[in-house]
């Protein structure tokens, strides 16, 4: 009976909150690498006019990957904030990126801590053709994230997923055909104190040194001419003007300082922030002419209306008095087609105990998810495909109580039992139970949220007691039958078949 999922497969999270701790991961591990198609293409790249680009929608395959026994998977919650920053980092270039098809678990300890040659086989084995494939993992080979260029996927450390961490933006630029901005400085290192040479090399690749007068910025360094000289190879954090605190040299002995603000540089997340039209024209000509089979569907998503929870059931504060599974319901968000839905003990959600991911306007609770004779408090964070992009919607709460339960202690007639039980429907129900006095007591049957559906009041006597009552009329489901008698209630549930 459970509606979830199926668009973004499962994802039910209890007792969230435990963490381990996680390794400090170096920047980016992709592999000095520029395409044959970026070489040629730079050699006569287009002229971008930013107001008047359309955008361009990139479908892209989520990889969740966790341990072999399920545990490290990065939080959804996490995850659609990543997202979010991601494609916010691409309106610049009107691209954006849409998760096509079902995210993906792989539980695999190989590849939630994987070395080169798991990544790549990792990729092999999961990756969806047209689309960016997307893995994210727990150590990624050591670093941040990578491209991969022999199986066209990105691996990304969770960690460095951050709501405003450019890892996946910069990875996304890698797939998208972007070098680093110090490209050919990969393994060289740059020494301020020796003469700065013409090429560096390495494997058997020779790279002339880009530089500070742009005569030669066509073909050396990254070969976008509106990106500065950069050689700095390594993680560094920018000054108050956004540049490296690092002066280099360049083989004319000109002084210059990198450019943080470079997605494509090793520059801290707090520094970079941009694509350079020479860039961004490399991007989209990249999905235009190399990535056709990408893009597919460039129909606008609808937007998601609003964030604005309206429960249905149960209504606000209201109670669900004999708990037993049941929908949590709200009403359908226009444009939303994803659904996280939060459930805590506290208001502040400070913690939550029960976390879901469903494609309806509601999620089934079952009998035993949720402690009963609690205060819980719910709320919804609507997704689409797209749109990553919005928060929480107000917090609204519900009573469980089980009076079954809850109440047993303190019955006032001893060995209650209907039967049977279940009952076929239109079939009579017999109760059976004793009494310590003759008195009068008042037989209901009651819906699930308590409500009386019919009653009636009989003598009872001193003793064994038996009684019947009609179910006649009675939709199938579970009500329950309250004996009012001797100064007390008694329930018991009844299932009607
Ligand atoms: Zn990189």
């Amino acid at each position: 009976m459970k509606r979830i999922v199926s668009f973004f497969a499962f994802a039910l999270l209890m007792g969230l909150g435990v963490q381990a701790q996680e390794a400090q991961l170096g920047f980016c591990g992709t592999p000095a690498h520029k395409s044959e198609w970026l070489e040629r293409y730079q050699q006569n790249p287009q002229v971008i006019n930013r107001t008047m680009m359309d955008t361009i929608y990139v479908p892209m395959t989520l990889h969740i990957v966790s341990q072999d026994n399920g545990a490290g998977a990065m939080s959804m919650n996490r995850l659609m904030d990543a997202f979010c920053q991601l494609n916010s980092v691409f309106e610049q270039a009107a691209i954006q990126f849409y998760i096509k098809g079902d995210i993906r678990y792989i539980s695999n300890s190989n590849y939630y801590d994987h070395d080169n040659a798991a990544g790549r086989q990792m990729m092999e084995t999961y990756n969806v053709p047209n689309t960016f494939n997307c893995y994210i993992v727990g150590d990624p080979n050591g670093a941040c994230g990578y491209y991969q260029p022999s199986r066209d996927a990105v691996a990304l450390g969770k960690s460095c997923l951050g709501p405003s961490d450019f890892t996946w933006a910069h990875e996304a630029g890698h797939f998208l055909s972007l070098p680093h901005t110090f490209y050919g400085w990969e393994t060289t290192d740059y020494n301020y104190d020796s003469p700065t040479p013409n090429t560096v090399t390495w494997s058997n690749i020779t790279r002339a040194v880009e530089r500070v007068n742009g005569t030669n910025c066509s073909y050396a360094g990254d070969g976008f001419c509106d990106t500065s000289p950069d050689y700095l190879n390594f993680r560094w954090n920018c000054n108050a003007d956004s540049e490296s605190g690092q002066i280099q040299k360049d083989p004319n002995g000109i002084e210059f300082r990198s450019d943080g603000t470079l997605i494509m540089a090793y520059s801290d997340d707090g520094c970079a922030s941009i694509f350079t039209d020479g860039q961004i024209g490399a991007m989209r000509a990249n999905l235009e002419q190399e990535r056709q089979g990408h893009i597919v569907n460039q129909t606008p998503p609808a937007p998601i209306a609003s964030t604005e929870l309206n429960p249905i059931f149960p209504e606000a504060g209201a109670g669900v008095q004999n708990y037993e599974a049941f929908d949590l319901q709200w009403e359908a968000i226009p444009g939303a087609e994803i659904y996280f839905v939060d459930i805590s003990r506290l208001s502040t959600f400070s913690f939550t105990i029960a976390n879901y991911v469903v494609t309806t306007n509601s999620v089934s609770i079952g009998a035993d998810e949720l402690a009963a004779d609690k205060t819980y408090y719910w709320r919804i964070r609507p997704f689409n495909r797209y749109d990553a992009c919005t928060g929480y919607s107000d917090v609204f709460s519900f009573e469980l109580t089980d009076l079954v339960s809850s109440t047993s202690a303190r019955e006032t007639v001893e060995g209650l039992r209907l039967y049977p039980n279940p009952v076929q429907k239109d079939q009579e129900v017999i109760l059976e139970f004793a009494s310590e006095k003759a008195s009068t007591a008042t037989f209901s049957l009651l819906s699930l949220t308590g409500q009386a559906l019919r009653s009636q009041r009989s003598n009872i006597t001193i003793g064994a007691n038996r009684m019947s009552m009609s179910t006649a009329g009675l939709p199938k489901g579970l009500y329950m039958v309250r004996i009012d008698a001797n100064g007390g209630a008694n329930y018991r549930k009844l299932v009607v078949q």
